[in-house]
């Protein structure tokens, strides 16, 4: 396996969560040609951005892939369909969403496509998990996650001490 790393962001706050989460995890080291390197704990936080809505559930994977990030991307969107995910406004609830965070130390932008993710270094609920399996991790054009965490906006966050269903 040609090893790309990547670090991909999951987060849930609809259709029971927590399993959304795991099953998630099982479903990213079942990509082809990927390998689930590393997992955060599961997190709960509360919402941002549209407030009247459930706590999500987040985590971050580490993933040892060929797929290209294209390729990579395509594969989660498609994971998010297929757990009914559908966008009807920004922030929305929502039962999976899967994001790109790194992808080596690649910066990259094209239409639909934005590597390091554009907010990642602004979100407590990403860096957190991130920091938890990486804590040495850097965001290309910014700087340490470490520090993007001190600078980015309180939130409530809490660590779950959870098992897999
Ligand atoms: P958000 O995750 O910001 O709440 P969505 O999940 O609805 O929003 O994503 C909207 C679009 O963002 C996706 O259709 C995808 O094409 C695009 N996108 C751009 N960069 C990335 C990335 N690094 N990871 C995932 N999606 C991305
Ligand atoms: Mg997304």
């Amino acid at each position: 396996m040609a090893g790309h790393i990547a670090f991909v962001g999951l987060g849930s706050n609809l259709s029971g969560p927590r399993q959304q989460v795991w099953q998630a995890l099982r479903a990213l080291g079942s990509l082809p040609r990927t390998r689930l390197a590393a997992q955060s704990s599961l997190y709960r936080s509360a919402p941002i951005g549209f407030l009247q809505q459930p706590d999500f559930i987040n985590a971050v994977a580490q993933l040892e892939t060929a797929l290209t990030p294209r390729a990579l991307l395509d594969a989660l969107l498609d994971l998010e369909r297929r757990r009914g995910r559908t966008r009807e406004f920004r922030n929305a609830p929502r039962t999976l969403d899967l994001d790109i965070l790194l992808y080596d130390g690649l910066r990259y932008h094209e239409s639909g496509l934005t590597i390091p993710h554009p907010q990642m270094h602004l979100r407590a609920f990403v860096l957190h998990p991130l920091l938890e399996i990486a804590p040495d991790c850097t965001i290309p054009g910014i700087g340490p996650a470490a520090e993007a965490l001190q600078d980015c906006p309180p939130q409530q966050l809490e660590m779950l001490d959870d098992d897999p269903p």
